[in-house]
């Protein structure tokens, strides 16, 4: 067994504390990665303090891996040591049924194995990022270019990938007009790809101050949702809204911002919310989700970001402040994404 340093929340009542433990050793199709830095994704707030299910604990969590490969299995094809490479949301999967077959891997038929907060397919608990090593299968395992600069580039796997897959599976470009709900880790990324896509990107946001941050993401256009003259002025005028938000919001309220036949995006995850079927009757609106996005799609917008130049704009923090961090996150206090240095564990 592979001995590992981490972060672990005991309880959904304690802070993260450190916590060491043990990892499979590295079997022939498994890589195994030295963490250098860690995002740190609202997902790993709502999973500690159980807002969503009652999870695995001890939970170590992060879903933004970013590292240098330092063995690979002997049947290992595609990767080598000393190579930087990352780890998503998620560690495995059936890869048989037709999801999978489709590199829809999030929505394996037999449920994905996620890398934190789960169980693996031997029903032993996965543990995330905030630690400082890593077995993963090579399937789960995405390439990162040496163009990348390598903290900023954490949260592309998770924050990243789950705003670039639904704006690539809706075709979000020229000629429409996108609202990011929320700007925060998501919503930034969000502006970022809406922008490259050649969408033209308004932010709907609850914090004025952010303005000016985020026409410098790019964004054509900034409402301040609790101002009631701002968010008249653009009733019935988006073609997507991509809801990035956390906590609770009036959902009939967005979808009154959706042209008709608009579709509302839903991949933040507060708790549960009504809607009023006339939200949706009037105007023919479509209510969607997107969850993460599958293997290929993740490594197709790596190499996207690497030939583009985009990465998240990043906090980088020392372990022992996560707590804090935490708090300024829920505070929408971060411009935009914590990301855990991890040689400070
Ligand atoms: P984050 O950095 O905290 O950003 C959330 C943003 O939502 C905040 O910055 C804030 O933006 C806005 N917000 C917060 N509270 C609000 C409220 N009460 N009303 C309106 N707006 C509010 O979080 P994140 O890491 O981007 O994650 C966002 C959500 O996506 C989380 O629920 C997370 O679990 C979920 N998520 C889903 C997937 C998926 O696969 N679907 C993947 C990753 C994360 P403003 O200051 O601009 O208002
Ligand atoms: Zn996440």
């Amino acid at each position: 067994m592979i001995q590992t340093k981490g972060y672990a929340a005991q309880n959904a009542e304690t802070d993260l504390a450190p916590w060491n433990f043990e990892r499979r050793e590295v079997g022939a199709h498994d890589v195994q990665i030295e963490i250098l830095y860690c995002g740190v994704c609202h997902s790993d707030l709502h999973q500690i303090k159980n807002d969503w299910f009652p999870g695995v604990f001890p939970m170590v969590p992060g879903h933004e891996i970013v590292g240098k490969i330092v063995k690979v299995g002997d049947h290992v094809k595609n990767f080598k040591t000393g190579e930087m490479a990352g780890v998503g949301c998620m560690v495995d999967s059936c890869q048989a049924c037709s999801e999978c077959q489709q590199g829809l891997e999030q929505y394996c038929q037999e449920g994905n194995t996620q890398t934190y907060n789960n169980l693996d397919r031997e029903g032993r608990p996965t543990y995330g990022g905030y630690s400082n090593t890593i077995v993963v299968r090579e399937e789960f395992v995405l390439h990162i270019s040496d163009k990348l600069p390598l903290a900023a580039t954490a949260p592309l796997l998770c924050a990243g990938i789950t705003t670039y897959s639904p704006l690539r599976h809706w075709k979000v470009g020229k000629g429409h007009k996108l609202a990011v709900l929320g700007l925060g880790g998501l919503g930034h990324m969000a502006v970022k790809f809406g922008v490259a896509f050649g969408a033209e990107v308004t932010v709907l946001s609850t914090s004025p101050d952010k303005k000016e941050a985020a026409e410098a993401l790019g964004a054509h256009h900034f409402v301040v949702t609790s101002d009631a003259a701002q968010l008249k002025a653009v009733k019935g005028s988006f073609d997507f809204i991509l809801d990035t938000v956390s906590a609770d919001h009036d959902m009939n309220l967005y979808l009154s911002l959706l042209k008709t036949n608009g579709t509302h995006i839903v991949v933040g995850v507060p708790a549960p919310y009504a809607i009023h079927p006339f939200s949706l009757i009037g105007g023919r609106k479509s209510l969607a989700g997107s969850g993460i996005g599958g293997i290929k799609e993740t490594q197709e917008m790596l190499d996207f970001c690497a030939e583009h130049g985009i990465v998240s704009d990043i906090e980088l923090i020392d372990i022992k402040d996560i707590t804090k961090a935490y708090e300024r996150m829920v505070k929408g206090d971060v411009r935009y994404r914590f990301v855990i240095d991890i040689k400070t564990l």
